[in-house]
């Protein structure tokens, strides 16, 4: 037998040789996310388990479990269901649905009892838990109040902020506030927007007028960590939820909307503490 070789443009065995054309990854135009599933992702930070960020209309996104269950087993609140990558309560009449992860989380109580389907998918997930503590594979993140020595009403889990002329309610702690941006790596960037080698904002307590109505509040003070001193860019970089090397690239896709919520003290009084919390002298803003 005689080698032969192929033509070119062709494999050895003759067939095509062809080129698959660049895909560029973007949003399509008419998708109502506007985000990259791709970086949705990501695992709990108490349970470490995988779950998946989605958009819901109107309203903050929620997590949900990455898999589908067997909706006649699923107590009705629980039951979620996906439509355009968008996150709706209740079910869509089909036999599956998808559910809130922290009704699975086995660090999260539930405040109802969910039923022994549920109950026995958070034994499952706490077994599996303790396994990847055990084998070091998992470190649970504490929550800021667990890393701070501080009585809990000194400790902003969720600091009101006033920036650009608003107020927002962060979704975390202000130290835990992480940029939204998409890296090279088609990660989400790790870098935290609270930056030291950036002029801080101050901790100053102001009155909690209500925004809306004629409604009157008692008159109470509230501590608010107050960047409208600051530059504004520097308090647009805070809006958009970038790290100083993502606020300098704004063509840096986001992986995730930012966290802030516009804050409303009616309907955000859980979140309105009356004193100011400690900060270390180190960590004061220069006057
Ligand atoms: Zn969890
Ligand atoms: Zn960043």
């Amino acid at each position: 037998m005689h080698p032969t070789t192929a033509p070119a443009g062709c494999h050895w065995d003759g067939s095509p040789r062809t080129a698959r054309p660049q895909r560029p990854l973007r949003v399509t135009a008419t998708s109502p996310s506007r985000l990259l599933r791709t970086g949705q992702s990501s695992r709990c930070r108490q349970c470490g388990h995988r779950i998946d960020r989605y958009q819901r209309s109107g309203q903050q996104p929620i997590v949900l479990h990455p898999t589908e269950l067997d909706t006649s087993q699923v107590p009705a609140p629980y039951r979620w269901h996906l439509s355009g990558g968008i996150a709706h309560p209740h079910s869509d009449g089909s036999a599956w649905c998808r559910i809130p992860h922290h009704a699975l989380c086995p660090e999260h109580a539930p405040t109802t009892p969910p039923g022994p389907y549920i109950e026995s998918l958070r034994r499952q997930l706490a077994v599996r838990t303790r396994r990847l503590i055990d084998t070091g594979q998992f470190t649970p993140t504490p929550t800021a109040c667990e890393t701070d020595s501080r009585p809990s009403r000194d400790c902003p889990a969720r600091p009101v902020v006033q920036l650009l002329l608003g107020r927002y309610l962060a979704d975390g702690p202000l130290e835990a506030i992480q940029c939204v941006a998409q890296t090279r790596q088609r990660h989400r960037c790790a870098q935290t927007v609270l930056d030291p080698s950036r002029p801080r904002g101050a901790w100053t307590l102001l009155p909690a007028t209500p925004q809306r109505g004629q409604l009157v509040l008692p008159a109470t003070l509230m501590a608010v960590y107050d960047l409208s001193r600051l530059p504004y860019a520097e308090q647009l970089r805070w809006r958009t939820q970038r790290c100083p090397a993502h606020a300098a690239t704004p063509d840096a896709a986001d992986l995730t909307p930012a966290g802030w919520q516009v804050f409303d003290p009616l309907l955000h009084t859980a979140h309105l503490h009356t004193r100011l919390p400690h900060v270390p002298f180190t960590q004061r803003e220069e006057a």
